[in-house]
């Protein structure tokens, strides 16, 4: 059986990466972006003004003087105006440029003004260059602003506009399908017969692409589908599905049941397995194989806890190196002993939260077996326990996988 690096790796080695797509400003999708973003000017493109008030010559200053003669306004938005004589001043406003001439600005707060000019408060200390933003003090021109791999978040799109990028290279998002199996489950809508129970399986996978940014950008590129135990139907009908999407998302049908033909249906429709099983609780029966177009075909256990945990911890990170996602492992403390003796890796849920010293931690949540998918409901995450390990000491440190990414 594999542990989970051996499995993480095997799915590793075959993705490819999916298409980028020219995207107009809309919608704003958590997308990945496939190009690097450079300072088309310095930033900020001019010696800007930071506050109101006026701009002088520091050394006139320095030589004794504290009062001004305003010789005229320089507001935002307006061409850059001069200073013929070192003794006058302009009066500035935020966001302007800094007229010629001038090295320094005072704020409003630090002045009276008079009909004969601006005084400057006494004992009012002026360091030369205050209150200006500097040309260039940001960024220089051509410098690299955001590198490809970033999922778009609010201050993103804002860089893409202050540069004038108003198309972008993102990611594409695969065509997905998202299948559940089980002659058990009804949809959301309908209501069950007592030994019938509602699908959740495919809504959790649904909404997780969804927020987590990597179906954003493509939502119309993600099917549902529900199948019978039935073999010969699912054989039928997963033919299809297969020819039509990139990432299949099974659920359910890949333990030892006697109805459990997923594996044996994927194999006759040419999908090779890649590995099936994997040293861990809950998920142990995952199994992932790839199909004839190179498809990633990922059989996810379908109690829900397994089948949540398996679709974070192997789906998830597929998708984001697809779309050549740049993402960072978190980590989180654990504030309470947790002793597991099996020799496998062991996925605990639990609720994230913060110290006052900004450290993360994990408190477990364990739940009710992997069937008790509303104890996820109050979890944040789960911390993934090593496998060489029986007792994990409160304070130390393990990967944290949050629901919220
Ligand atoms: P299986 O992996 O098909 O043996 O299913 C294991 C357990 O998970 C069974 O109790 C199923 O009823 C349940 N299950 C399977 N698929 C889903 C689903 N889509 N939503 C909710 N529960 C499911
Ligand atoms: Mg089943």
């Amino acid at each position: 059986m594999r542990s989970v690096q051996e499995a993480e790796q095997l799915i590793s080695e075959q993705i490819k990466p999916i298409a980028e797509t020219i995207t107009a400003w809309k919608d704003f999708p958590i997308a990945v972006l496939r190009e690097n973003l450079y300072a088309d000017r310095p930033l900020p493109p001019f010696d800007r003004v930071a506050m109101d008030g006026i701009a002088l010559v520091w050394q006139s200053w320095q030589r004794g003087q504290t009062q001004f003669k305003i010789a005229g306004q320089q507001k935002a938005g307006q061409a850059q105006e001069t200073l013929q004589d070192p003794q006058e001043c302009f009066e500035v406003m935020t966001g302007a440029v800094l007229p010629q001439g001038c090295d320094t600005v005072v704020a409003v707060e630090d002045l009276i003004i008079t009909a004969s000019g601006a005084q400057i408060k006494t004992g009012f200390e002026l360091e030369k260059g205050q209150n200006i933003h500097f040309k260039g003090s940001d960024a220089t021109q051509g410098q690299v602003l955001l590198e490809a791999g970033k999922l778009l978040y609010s201050p993103q799109w804002a860089v893409a506009a202050s540069v004038g990028k108003t198309q972008l290279k993102l990611s594409q998002s695969p065509r997905i399908a998202l299948v559940s199996t089980g002659d058990e489950l009804v949809s959301p809508e309908e209501t069950p017969l007592p030994h019938q129970i509602r699908s959740s399986n495919r809504f959790f996978f649904a909404s997780a692409l969804a927020q987590t940014g990597i179906g954003q950008a493509g939502i119309e590129n993600i099917q549902s589908f529900h199948l019978p135990d039935q073999k010969s139907e699912l054989e039928q009908r997963l033919a299809t599905i297969l020819s039509e999407h990139q990432v299949l998302i099974l659920s359910g049908g890949v333990s030892m049941g006697q109805y459990d033909f997923v594996p044996e249906v994927l194999k006759e429709l040419h999908v090779h397995e890649v590995f099936h099983k994997v040293r861990q609780r809950p998920g142990k029966p995952l199994w992932f194989g790839v199909g004839p177009q190179a498809q990633l075909v990922f059989g996810l256990p379908g109690n829900p806890v397994s089948s949540a945990i398996c679709l974070y911890r192997y789906v998830l990170p597929a998708l984001r190196q697809m779309q050549g996602q740049k993402w960072q492992q978190k980590f989180a403390i654990l504030d309470e002993s947790v002793t597991f003796s099996k020799n496998m890796t062991y996925f605990l849920a639990i609720k994230a939260y913060y110290t006052p010293e900004g450290q993360i931690m994990a408190h477990p949540q364990p739940g009710n077996g992997s069937g008790d998918f509303a104890s996820l409901a109050h979890s944040d995450g789960f911390l993934e326990l090593p496998a060489e390990c029986d007792l994990f000491k409160a304070g130390n440190a393990y990967p944290l996988w949050l629901w919220q990414v």
